[in-house]
């Protein structure tokens, strides 16, 4: 058999083309990626397949929306990129400058494929680079990989939010540095699809008897008119959605506090959401096939989406990051 040849060692983090295809003037518009310093159409981005990011999962990322082109919380996003970076000791390569330039024009060349709102979701990740030999221990010199990429996104689905959905618990099997936004995501991986098979849009992790989050989003209990998160700490990530919603219920004197809260508390609560940059802020009605207080969107989670759409428009017209 012939040796593979070089492009054939390259992978390409999307489908494969058939270069024979005729129909070219059918073909969806490409989007453009940044690769290592260029900005590129996603057939061209290429990564050699010693990447440790690909070999060891050895890298981090982040996802960020923007709302009519303008980056949703930017600073707060690169605070915590920063923060994993130092958890895997790996520098950053780009000042918060050079990010902010990076992504805005990622966003202005991926504009044409966003819907009329303008409103996407960047994707970035810096992993290890690679090395010649497979060695866990890091490479004496490092060139990271530095990739991010932008997709339309659109408002969460009214039928989903206003019905609510369905969340089961399930025992948290992950590691100790959770608080690091790492790529190296198989456990929440293992979590979310057991939860999918179970007709459920989230698991909630419960460690040691108490609530942590969930597979890729934060969660909220709401007790007694009390809005209630676990504290931040390496058990988690801390999430820039759940930052905002704890600001804005202190902003609208909303009774909030981070506390310890107890798996029982959880089937007791008379509201649950969940909270992430993609999915905003979501009622959870069915826990474990039992229905979270009146079994549909309280009251507080009316209130608090409010704010947090009212901030989102804030965003999007420019008067706040
Ligand atoms: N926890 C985990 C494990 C997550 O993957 C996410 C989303 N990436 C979150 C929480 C929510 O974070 P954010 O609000 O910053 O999207």
């Amino acid at each position: 058999m012939k040796a593979p040849s070089g492009n054939a060692s390259l992978m390409k983090p999307c489908c494969i083309l058939n270069r024979r295809t005729p129909d070219l003037q059918n073909k969806p518009p490409m989007s453009t990626v940044y690769l290592n310093g260029k900005f590129i159409p996603i057939e061209d981005a290429l990564i050699p397949v010693t990447d440790r990011g690909f070999l060891f999962g050895d890298g981090v990322y982040e996802v960020i929306p923007a709302y009519g082109g303008r980056l949703f919380r930017l600073s707060h996003h690169l605070q915590r990129l920063q923060n994993s970076l130092d958890g895997i000791r790996l520098d950053n390569p780009h000042s918060d400058a050079e990010w902010k330039t990076i992504l805005g024009t990622l966003l202005e060349r991926n504009h044409g494929l966003a819907g009329t709102h303008n409103d996407q979701s960047v994707y970035l990740q810096v992993t290890r680079g690679s090395a010649a030999k497979r060695d866990h221990s890091f490479p004496e010199h490092v060139i990271p990989t530095v990739f991010a990429t932008s997709n339309s996104i659109t408002d969460p689905d009214p039928a989903v939010t206003e019905q609510g959905v369905a969340a089961i618990t399930l025992d948290d099997i992950r590691w100790q540095y959770c608080d690091i936004k790492a790529v190296t995501l198989l456990p929440n991986v293992l979590l979310r699809q057991q939860a999918v098979e179970q007709n459920a849009a989230e698991a909630i992790l419960i460690r040691n008897g108490l609530v942590i989050e969930g597979s890729s989003s934060n969660v909220f209990v709401i007790e007694n008119g009390n809005i209630l998160t676990p504290a931040k700490g390496p058990q988690m990530l801390p999430g820039i959605t759940r930052d905002l919603v704890l600001e804005l219920a202190e902003q609208h004197r909303l009774p909030c506090r981070e506390t310890g809260i107890s798996e029982d508390r959880l089937r007791e609560a008379d509201e649950i959401w969940i909270t992430s940059s993609t999915r905003e802020i979501i009622p959870v009605t069915l826990l474990d096939g039992q229905a979270v207080g009146q079994g549909s969107p309280g009251p507080l989670w009316k209130t608090i989406i409010e704010f947090y759409r009212a901030y989102k428009e804030s965003v999007r017209n420019g008067t706040t990051e």
